[in-house]
C-alpha cells in the first residue's frame, strides 16, 4: 500500500484530480476504493482506463501519490484475475474429467447389457464331430 507520510496530506476533496484526469476518471473516488481495499468499486471506477499520465499526481494540493496507488491497485486486479483464471480452469478441468468417467461407465454398463443380451455361443461334443465325420463317410461311400 503506498504512501508517503513525510508531505501526503488528508484529501480536501477539492476535485482538481478529476479536472484533471484526462481519461475522465474520478481519481479520487479511485483512491477511496483503494484505500478500503474495494477492488470491485475501483473496478467499477473504471481503474483499468487510467493512462498512468500522473496528471492527478500533480495537480493534488494534498500530495497523495495517487498513481502509485493506482499502480498498486492495477497489480492486484490483475493477480485477482489471475487466479480466477487458475480457478475456472481447475473447476473446467474437473468437470471434464468427471464427464470422461462418467461417458467410460456408461459405455462399459452398455458393453455388460450387449454381452448379457447375445445369444449363447454353441458348443460342438466330440461325439457330434464324430458322427459328422461318420454321416460325410456314409454318404461318400453310397455315392462314391
Ligand atoms: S494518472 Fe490516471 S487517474 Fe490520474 S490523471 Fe492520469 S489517467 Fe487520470
Ligand atoms: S486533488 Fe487530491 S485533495 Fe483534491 S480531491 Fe483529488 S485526491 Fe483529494
Amino acid at each position: 500500500m503506498p504512501t508517503d507520510p513525510s508531505i501526503q496530506q488528508p484529501c480536501i476533496h477539492c476535485g482538481d484530480c478529476a479536472r484533471a484526469c484526462p481519461d475522465a476518471l474520478n481519481p479520487e473516488a479511485l483512491f477511496f476504493a483503494l484505500v478500503r481495499d474495494d477492488f470491485a468499486a475501483a473496478r467499477g471506477q473504471r481503474l483499468d482506463a487510467c493512462s498512468e499520465c500522473n496528471r492527478c499526481v500533480e495537480v493534488c494540493p494534498s500530495h497523495i501519490p495517487l498513481l502509485d496507488w493506482f499502480r498498486w491497485g492495477k497489480s492486484e486486479l490483475a493477480a485477482q484475475a489471475h487466479a480466477d483464471a487458475l480457478r475456472a480452469r481447475f473447476i473446467a478441468r474437473n468437470s471434464r474429467l468427471a464427464r470422461e468417467r462418467a461417458e467410460r461407465a456408461a459405455a462399459r454398463r452398455e458393453v455388460r447389457a450387449d454381452a448379457a443380451t447375445a445369444l449363447p455361443v454353441q458348443t460342438i461334443s466330440h461325439a457330434d464331430v464324430l458322427a459328422a465325420i461318420a454321416r460325410g463317410r456314409a454318404k461318400r461311400e453310397k455315392h462314391p
